[in-house]
C-alpha cells in the first residue's frame, strides 16, 4: 500500500476534538500535504502550536481557506452559516468544503447560500466521538471502523464524492451517503434522544430530594455512570444539535413516550410477562451491534484508552 496525497491543502476551522483528531489521523496516514487550522481562541490556537497539529495556524478563517483543496469545517452546528458566509468569496476554485456536523438540514440551510457555484459542497458527519472537547481531546484513531455520513447536495461531482470519502476511508471509517433529511431523523434515534435521556436522567439524580448527591455518586451502579458520560457531553454542541434537529428529535421524543407509558402501566399493573419481552427484545438489538462490530461487550469502547495498535491504513493509491 501506497500512501500518496489526495489532497495538497487542507484547511481545519476549529480544532477541538473532531478536527485535532482529523489532523493527527491526516498526519499519520499522509492524505494530505499540508494542513493549516484556525481556531477561535488564541488559547486553542496556541496549543494547536504546541501540540503540532497542523503546518500552519492563522487568526484568519479567510487566510485559512486561501488555496486549500479541502475546507472542514469542526465547529458547533450553529456557528457554521457565519463561517461558511466569511470564507465563501475566498474559497478556491474546485475546492471541497465539508464539515462535521451531527446536524445536516440545518448545515445545508446554513452553509449552502453562502458557497460559491466553483466549489464542491458536500457535508459530513463522523459517527464517532466521546464526551471530551478540544484540542487534547483528540487521537489519530477515532474514526477507525466508524461510519461518516456524506450528505451532498444533488448535483455535486461524483468525483469529488469520491474523493472525500477516500479521505474519511484513509481514516479507518466507513462512509455511506443519504440525504441530509434523512440523517437527521436516523441520528435523531440513535444518538440525539439518547443524549437527550441521559441529560434528563442525570438532573434528575441531582434533583432528588430523598436521595442525597453524595448517595447517587457512591452508589452509582454501571447504567447511571453510563449515563453521566453520556450526559457530560459539551453543552454548545448539544444545544446547537436540539435546536438544530428539533423537527427529527420531536417526532422521536413522541414515540419514546407512548413506549415509555407502556412500560410505565406494566409495572403499574405488575405485567412481568409485557417487561419480560420488551427486555428481550433490545437484549437481542444489543447482541446484533455487537454482532456488526459497532461496539465490543468491553466497557467504554472506542475511548483513547483502547487505542488500537498501529494498522495497517486502508487507503491505497489504487
Ligand atoms: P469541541 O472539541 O468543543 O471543539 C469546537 C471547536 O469549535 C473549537 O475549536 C472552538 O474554538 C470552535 N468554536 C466553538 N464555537 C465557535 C464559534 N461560535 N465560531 C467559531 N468557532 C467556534 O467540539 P467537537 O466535539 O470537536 O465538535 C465539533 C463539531 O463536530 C460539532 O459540530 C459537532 O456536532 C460535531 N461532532 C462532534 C462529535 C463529538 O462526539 N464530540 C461527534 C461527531 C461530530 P475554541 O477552542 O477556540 O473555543
Amino acid at each position: 500500500m501506497t500512501n500518496v496525497p489526495l489532497f495538497d491543502r487542507l484547511a481545519l476551522i476549529g480544532v477541538g476534538l473532531i478536527g485535532s483528531s482529523i489532523a493527527r489521523a491526516a498526519r499519520a496516514t499522509g492524505v494530505v500535504k499540508t494542513i493549516v487550522a484556525t481556531a477561535r481562541s488564541k488559547t486553542t490556537r496556541n496549543r494547536v502550536v504546541e501540540l503540532g497539529l497542523a503546518d500552519q495556524v492563522t487568526d484568519s478563517t479567510v487566510k485559512a481557506v486561501a488555496d486549500a483543496d479541502l475546507v472542514i469545517l469542526c465547529i458547533p452546528v450553529g456557528a457554521c452559516g457565519e463561517v461558511a458566509r466569511e470564507i465563501g468569496p475566498h474559497l478556491a476554485n474546485g475546492a471541497i468544503v465539508s464539515d462535521v456536523g451531527s446536524v445536516k438540514g440545518s448545515i445545508v440551510r446554513d452553509m449552502a447560500p453562502h458557497l460559491p457555484r466553483h466549489v464542491h459542497f458536500i457535508p459530513a458527519h463522523p459517527v464517532a466521538g466521546t464526551e471530551h472537547s478540544g484540542p487534547d481531546a483528540g487521537f489519530a484513531e477515532l474514526f477507525i471502523n466508524r461510519w461518516c455520513i456524506l450528505t451532498p447536495p444533488a448535483g455535486i461531482d461524483a468525483g469529488a464524492i469520491s474523493r472525500l470519502a477516500a479521505f474519511w476511508k484513509a481514516f479507518g471509517a466507513k462512509v455511506e451517503t443519504m440525504s441530509p433529511e434523512h440523517h437527521d431523523l436516523v441520528l435523531a434515534i440513535t444518538s440525539h434522544l439518547p443524549h437527550l435521556i441521559a441529560y434528563t436522567i442525570v438532573g434528575t439524580a441531582e434533583e432528588l430530594g430523598q436521595v442525597t448527591s453524595s448517595e447517587v455518586m457512591k452508589f452509582s451502579a454501571g447504567g447511571f455512570r453510563d449515563f453521566t458520560r453520556i450526559a457530560a457531553s459539551d453543552p454548545t454542541m448539544w444545544r446547537d444539535v436540539f435546536l438544530s434537529n428539533k423537527d427529527a428529535v420531536l417526532e422521536m421524543l413522541g414515540t419514546f413516550n407512548e413506549d415509555l407509558s407502556k412500560l410505565t402501566r406494566a409495572i403499574r399493573r405488575g405485567d412481568g410477562a409485557a417487561l419480560f419481552d420488551h427486555f428481550a427484545r433490545t437484549r437481542a438489538i444489543r447482541r446484533g451491534i455487537l454482532d456488526i462490530g459497532q461496539d465490543s461487550a468491553a466497557a467504554d469502547f472506542g475511548r483513547p484508552h483502547d487505542r488500537l495498535p498501529p494498522i495497517p491504513l486502508p487507503y491505497s493509491s489504487d
